[in-house]
This record gives structure tokens, sequence and C-alpha cells, in this order.
């Protein structure tokens, strides 16, 4: 089956083709809606191409990714895709799998639209978008806060008055579930063991970071929650903070829901304590300085904060089989990794530092009681194979 894979962001529209497990090519279309905008594409053979063209919204920009794949022979016409699957960032309650595209789950992603205002929205031109150019085409919706559906009450719920619950729906969802499963199941894979008989502990550590307890397959407890500001410390985003803060900052300040909304989002996180960016690696470039002790603060604090969560979520488990570290931090940063993981030689992590600093995908020794891997994500694979799955169900 050739899947069309679609993710679309407020100004970008993400997308790949698979074939089976082997991804043929794929690009971005980015600045949609601006003045300088561009679709890129990467197909085996023919390397990486960046086009500079006029993208007023998100059907041009599918139009001309479309155009460009019968172009560049990736396709030989739009009858070749058998199916589309999208990520879509919210399902709320409703989904606690993926779903085929009707009127229904069009309605019911519109409604969640309120729980995630800057996904959901994009997230459909990108559906009609597809609808209008490949109609009637067989489409899937993979959700992030799918996988987050198996988490328990005493999880899941917040300690606030119940009715804010039962009737606004105010809960953790947790996001990222397509990376945590992703992930989760090619350490089971690499362990050559069942995701059945494992409990894993799956660190997604980008530019937007959040941290699973899979238990024997299932995710039973996420650090991000009602929105994707709650839990870890993210570039710009704050993670977990005293709820008193806002409190104290609107009545004593006088900061409006909007200010505090920026600041929580967009100038915390290592953008707040380094103050002079907002990526990890001009945390690790300046970690020596003497002169930028705030490198070093930032680096501490990150660390500190995820290690208290791993430890956390070996307790929920009672205990810890595999440790996972994924996204663009987790992936690459032996040195974050290594100030993170030295802690646990009490829960039976014994790490080979060598292999750990090589990213290699078993940074733990062969006799470490707790194995701690390094995996690339592949959220668009996880979506293609997804999509795949559902059609064929039915
Ligand atoms: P996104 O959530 O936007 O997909 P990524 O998974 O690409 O994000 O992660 C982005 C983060 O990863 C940034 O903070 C960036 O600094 C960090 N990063 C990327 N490469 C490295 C590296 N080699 N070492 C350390 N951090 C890195």
């Amino acid at each position: 089956m050739l899947v069309f894979v679609v993710n679309a962001g407020s100004a970008t529209l993400k997308y790949a083709l698979f074939r089976n497990r082997e991804e043929l090519c794929s690009g971005i279309a980015d600045r949609i809606g601006f003045g300088d905008s561009f679709v890129s594409i990467k197909q085996k053979n023919l390397g990486e191409k960046i086009l500079l063209l006029p993208l007023a919204n998100h059907r041009d920009a599918l139009r001309e990714i479309l155009r460009i794949l019968i172009e560049t022979g990736a396709v030989n016409d739009l009858n070749d895709i058998d199916a589309i699957g999208h990520r879509v960032v919210h399902g709320g309650e409703m989904f606690s799998k993926s779903a085929v595209i009707d009127k229904k789950v069009i309605s019911a992603i519109k409604k969640y639209a309120k729980l995630a205002p800057l996904h959901n929205p994009p997230n459909l031109l990108g559906i009609e978008a597809c609808e209008k150019l490949m109609p009637g085409k067989r489409q899937v919706a993979v959700f992030d806060t799918a996988f987050h559906q198996t988490m328990p009450k005493k999880a899941y719920l917040y300690p606030i008055p119940l009715k804010y619950y039962t009737k606004g729906r105010i809960r953790k969802y947790g996001f990222h579930g397509i990376s945590h499963e992703y992930v989760a199941l090619e350490a089971a894979r690499v362990l050559k063991k069942s995701i059945k008989k494992l409990r894993i502990i799956t660190c997604h550590i980008g530019s937007g970071a959040s941290i699973a307890a899979v238990e024997y397959g299932k995710s039973i407890e996420t650090s991000m929650g009602f929105t994707p500001l709650e839990g870890l410390m993210m570039c710009t985003r704050s993670g977990d903070i005293d709820p008193g803060i806002i409190l104290y900052l609107m009545k004593e300040q006088k900061l409006s829901a909007d200010e505090i909304d920026n600041m929580l989002n967009k100038e915390s996180g290592i953008k707040g304590i380094l103050g002079f960016s907002s990526d990890f690696r001009d945390i690790l470039a300046n970690l020596g300085r003497k002169d930028k002790p705030e490198a070093k603060l930032a680096f501490d604090i990150f660390a500190h904060r995820l290690q208290k969560y791993i430890g956390a979520y070996a307790a929920v488990m009672n205990g810890v089989d595999a440790i996972v570290f994924t996204a663009g931090v987790g992936q690459n940063s032996g040195i974050m990794r290594k100030a993170v993981l030295e802690n646990f030689g009490y829960l039976g992590v014994k790490i080979d530092w060598k292999k750990n600093l090589a990213n290699d995908t078993i940074i733990s020794q062969p006799g470490s009681k707790v194995k701690v891997l390094v995996i690339k994500t592949n959220e668009e694979l996880m979506i293609a194979e997804e999509t795949e799955r559902v059609l064929k169900r039915r």
C-alpha cells in the first residue's frame, strides 16, 4: 500500500510517502501564507531540492507537493496513492485509536480544537486540502493523544473539584503519543522481547519534551497534561510550575492572561534561563564559559527535572526494564543523558559511557538490569503503519 503522510502545522505541511516500511520521499512546505514560502523534497537518488514557490494556503502547498511528486517520478499519478494518513494532535477522549476520517471524525476534531487551538485547526486544513485535491481518497487520522488514553483515572485526573472534569473535560491528555508508542515498540524489537513483557520509560526530548511510562505496552502516565505545557522543561515552555505563581503574577503584577500565556509558552524553558537562545545546542556550546553561568544553570535544571520524572515513573511501574531517549536532544546529547543517568545505579542502570557519547542504539552495558536505548523517532512511519493497519481492519 502506498501511503501519503501529512503533518500540517499553522504555516507548514510536512509530508512523506511510504510503501510498506520504506520511505520513498519526504519534505516540507514551509512559510505557507508568507512571502518567502518554499517546498522541499528529499528523495533517494535525487538528494534534496528546495523550490521557492508562492503558497497562499495549505491547498496551494499540497497542490505543489503533489505536482512535484509526479514531476520527480515518486508517483506516476495521484491514483498511485492508496491512502492518506494525517497526524492530528488532539483526539480528546473520543479516540483511543486511529480513525478513518468521515464527517463524524471531522466534527470531533473541530470540537477538540478548543483544547488544541494551535494544532487541530491546521490539521483540519491538511485534511480538507487532501479531500479537495484527491476527492474520495481514504484518509486516516492518527492522534497524538490516543496512545495515552489507556492512563488510569488516578493518573489523568487533577485533584481540583471533580466538576471541572465531569462538565469541562479538564484532565491530563498527554501528547507526543505517536512518538512514545513508536520508540517503545522499536525498543522491544531491538531487545527482542514482547512489549507486553516490558516496563519502558520513553523520553521524547525535542523542542517540546515529554516522558511516558509504558507498562506492558500501555501508556499509564505521561508528563504533558491538559495542554503540552505541563511536565519537563522545554525549549521555550516552562513545564511544571506552582500554579500559585500564575495567580501571584495576575494579582500582584497585573499580568494579563495573554501575557502569562506568552511567558509560559514562548519565553520560558531554555529561553527563560539562557536568555539569548532557546536551542539546547547553545547550552552545550556555552557550558564551560565563566561569563555564561546561565548555560550550566539551564543544563542543570533541564537534567534535574528529567531525572525526577524518570525516578517517579520507575516508582509508578514498580520498576523499569528499559529507558529510551529520542528526539533532537534525546537522540544527540550524550552529555545530557549522562547527567541524567548517573543517578540511577540503584535501579540497576549500568551505562557504557563510550557508547553513550557515540549515540549507539543500546548504551547500557550487557549486564545492566535496566536496558537504556537511543532510538530515532519516526512519527511519519508510525502514521503510515497505523493508516495501513486501520484500513486493512475494515
Ligand atoms: P521538534 O520538536 O521541533 O521536532 P527536535 O526533535 O528536532 O524538535 O529537537 C529540537 C531540539 O534538539 C533543539 O533544542 C536542538 O537544539 C536539539 N538538538 C538538535 N541536535 C542536537 C545535538 N546534536 N545535540 C544536542 N541537541 C540537539
